[in-house]
């Protein structure tokens, strides 16, 4: 039987919000993702109950309140199988994750060196790399899609003895786009490059085997997924880990200070400075119990078959041009020529209906694709059938009142 998202739907107050005198519809979850009453009890829960700063005090509260964090790094280690959890550092999210690998990378990167990344990427998993290169003299290089949208089927040219860094998204948050990331790293691995996957798109959608996926970094957003904003994981194995220089210094990372000099603390604290986001990690860990106990093959089913349902109803009209994969992704990105999506936003909204329209942090790839910007629905599990229905009728009424 097909997943019923009624089942879970009432964990999420927001979704009975009115907009404009109509049912809020929200399919903006590429962006961020509501969240279930069991975030939202765990962090009221946290500042009844637990509040106090981690790792200094030696008092009731505050011993409550470490072990509380680091058992949601516990938990966070386990939902990507890490092998322990002193290789889950928290951050304010994927973009800073990336940051902290770009900067503690650098001592390593000499002039000539190459950067190696796709043309899915977010700018936050290419401006890091970019500047990288511009302090380093590296050359970022660019793994292109062919001009259908798809990948070349031999690529393996562009990771050269030279590639010290290969950094990747798994999903496009543009167009849903999946990168055939076993074969990329493979390759990378090959040349002995550091690689960096963004999960940012993926956790909420996908179980991750962090072991079988092997790569250096990992870093996703706990906003994406069902948890808080301003908290994220950059997952590194030791080796990689161990050479990243911390990007910030302060309280909590170090183990001795002089004025002359400061002995680092061991991972993961070496790499976390200043008070962290108790009440987030905590909430993310919510976040993680939350997937765990769904069926999470069912969830992913349901959401792609919400897009793909999207796709054919508006593939079947014609005079749309969209960017997604038929299949087996969980979003449309779509335009419509000579129709501003901007105008097509503003008609959804006043509907009730919550989308995206813009370049979704990536311009190279909306200039690849011609566009400047697509208007993207993204489904989550809450979302129902209904619902992406009323997005399709809405967005046709739209395009016969703007065309
Ligand atoms: N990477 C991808 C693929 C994304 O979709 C996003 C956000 O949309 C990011 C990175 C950046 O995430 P954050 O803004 O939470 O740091």
């Amino acid at each position: 039987m097909a997943f019923d998202p009624s089942s879970l739907r009432h964990l999420f107050p927001i979704l009975s919000l009115q907009a404009y005198d109509h049912p809020l519809t929200y399919l903006d979850n590429a962006a961020t993702t509501q969240k279930p009453l069991p975030v939202l009890d765990v962090i009221q829960d946290y500042y009844r109950n637990t509040n106090a700063n981690v790792h200094r005090g030696a008092h009731f509260l505050s011993d409550r309140a470490t072990n509380r964090f680091e058992q949601a790094r516990d938990t966070v280690a386990r939902f990507i199988n890490a092998p322990e959890q002193s290789h889950i550092i928290w951050t304010k999210g994927a973009t800073e994750a990336i940051n902290m690998v770009a900067f503690g990378l650098e001592h390593l990167l000499e002039e000539g060196d190459e950067i190696l990344i796709t043309s899915l990427e977010h700018h936050a998993n290419l401006v890091p790399w970019q500047q990288l290169a511009f302090r380093t003299g590296a050359r970022l290089r660019v793994l292109p899609l062919t001009s259908k949208g798809e990948w070349e089927s031999e690529f393996s040219h562009y990771f050269t003895d030279r590639t010290r860094i290969f950094a990747a998204t798994q999903i496009s948050n543009a167009i849903g786009t999946s990168t055939p990331l076993q074969t990329m790293l493979d390759n990378a691995k090959l040349q002995g490059a550091f690689t960096l996957v963004d999960g940012a798109q993926a956790v909420a959608h996908y179980p991750i085997d962090i072991q079988a996926l092997d790569c250096d970094f990992y870093v996703f957003s706990g906003h994406k997924m069902y948890g808080p904003t301003g908290i994220g994981v950059l997952y590194g194995k030791s080796h990689a880990l161990d050479v990243l220089l911390p990007c910030q210094t302060g309280g909590e990372m170090v183990r001795h200070v002089s004025y002359q000099a400061t002995e680092f603390n061991v991972l993961p604290y070496r790499l976390e400075a200043g008070t962290p986001n108790i009440e987030g990690a905590i909430g993310l860990a919510a976040a993680c119990d939350f997937l765990n106990i769904q069926d999470r093959p069912a969830l992913l089913a349901w959401e792609q078959s919400l897009a793909a349902h999207v796709y054919f109803r508006l593939h079947k009209e014609g005079g749309i041009d969209i960017y997604s994969p038929e299949k087996n992704t969980t979003l449309v990105s779509l335009s419509v020529p000579n129709i501003h999506i901007l105008d097509l936003n503003a008609y959804l909204d006043s509907q009730g209906i919550g989308v995206r329209a813009g370049s979704h942090c990536a311009h190279p790839l909306m200039a690849q694709l011609g566009v400047a910007g697509t208007l993207r629905a993204s489904f989550a599990c809450y979302n129902t059938l209904e619902e992406a229905n009323r997005f399709c009728d809405v967005l046709l009424d739209a395009i016969d009142i703007l065309g």
